[in-house]
């Protein structure tokens, strides 16, 4: 909902943070409600729009920017911070550095003004559906894959022309024009996003539909919950998740347990993996959702799972573990036994 004061300082217009609303987006909202070109704002922010758009702002949360954004909407610091990825970075307690790669944070690829990668993902319903369309947070976050609403997988590309989701782009290079083109339509070819093929992902089983989607939706409550098992901090779940992901999308003999987690899981065929090795988040949507849902499925029943798998893959026991800096103590009791299996 948008407000209207006028008092020194303060824009016309405000639109409030909608929510899970991206700070990127926001930006761009605050300056179309107030009929400015997005340079316009960034220059009121910050100098130039450099500081905005040749960086990931919604990574680094420039204080400063956050500052004076607080300053011209009148919407408290702390809830603006609350839009970026840093501030759900916290909650999720992952390694997180600005300027560097970050575990479950989807790259931008940021060079000038352009995004070299398809680091914003985005649910065509939503965009579709919202009174006024704007960017999740949730949409940076690598194994955030199924809109939680609607079921779908999300995009990261215009199903058009393959080109990422620029939306901060509509008006740039267009002195005259403030009105940008609304977010749901691609600003490289027009291509109307709502639009875009739907796809659904069918576990094979309704439990491990219910865990993903769960912890899906638990993606800043701080904890987590698989089965009956709750994880307090939600990071130790997150750590072996993310180090079965590892495992099995490795390029050498580990990478075995994923042909075994695969064959249970689908004993009728299975997709293979594009390329061994590749980090996590530079994987296409898809095969995100997949690793992620096959972990999961890994510490479900467990450890029962955890070991036939094991066992059937022929894995050396130290590459469960091997390269992890924190080894929650649940799972490092459960990998000591795994010569015993
Ligand atoms: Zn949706
Ligand atoms: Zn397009």
């Amino acid at each position: 909902m948008a407000t209207s004061v006028l008092s020194p300082g303060l824009l016309p217009i405000h639109p409030q943070p909608q929510p899970d609303e991206l700070l990127s987006g926001w930006i761009v909202a605050v300056a179309r409600a107030n009929w400015m070109k997005v340079h316009s704002l960034c220059n009121r922010l910050g100098g130039n729009q450099n500081t905005v758009w040749n960086r990931d702002v919604d990574r680094m949360a420039p204080p400063a920017v956050l500052a004076k954004l607080s300053k011209l909407t009148g919407v408290p610091e702390e809830r603006i911070r609350a839009c970026t990825l840093a501030h759900l970075a916290e909650q999720i307690d992952v390694d997180h550095h600005p300027n560097g790669n970050a575990t479950w944070l989807l790259p931008l690829g940021v060079w000038h003004r352009k995004r070299l990668r398809h680091g914003v993902q985005f649910c065509p319903i939503c965009l579709g559906m919202d009174e006024r369309p704007y960017v999740r947070r949730s949409w940076r976050l690598a194994y955030y894959t199924e809109c939680e609403h609607h079921k779908i997988l999300l995009m990261d590309r215009c199903p058009s022309c393959g080109d990422a989701f620029n939306y901060f782009r509509g008006e740039l290079g267009v002195r005259a024009k403030v009105e940008a083109e609304r977010l749901n339509l691609c600003v490289k070819c027009g291509f109307d996003l709502w639009g875009s093929p739907m796809e659904r992902f069918y576990w094979p089983d309704w439990q491990l539909t219910v865990a993903t989607r769960t912890l899906h939706l638990m993606n800043n409550f701080g904890w987590a919950t698989l089965e009956n098992r709750t994880y307090e901090p939600a990071h130790e779940l997150l750590l072996v998740i993310r180090q079965l992901i590892r495992v099995m999308s490795s390029g050498n003999r580990a990478g075995q347990l994923y042909d075994a987690v695969a064959g249970a899981m689908w004993p009728e065929g299975c997709d293979v993996l594009s390329e061994r090795g590749r980090d996590y988040e530079r994987r296409s949507v898809l095969e995100r959702h997949r690793l992620f849902g096959m972990a999961v499925w890994l510490l479900m029943d467990w450890p029962v799972r955890f070991e036939r798998a094991f066992r059937y893959s022929g894995i050396q026991r130290n590459s469960l573990t091997r390269d992890m800096k924190v080894i929650p103590t649940w799972y490092a009791e459960q990998c000591a036994k795994a010569l015993d299996w």
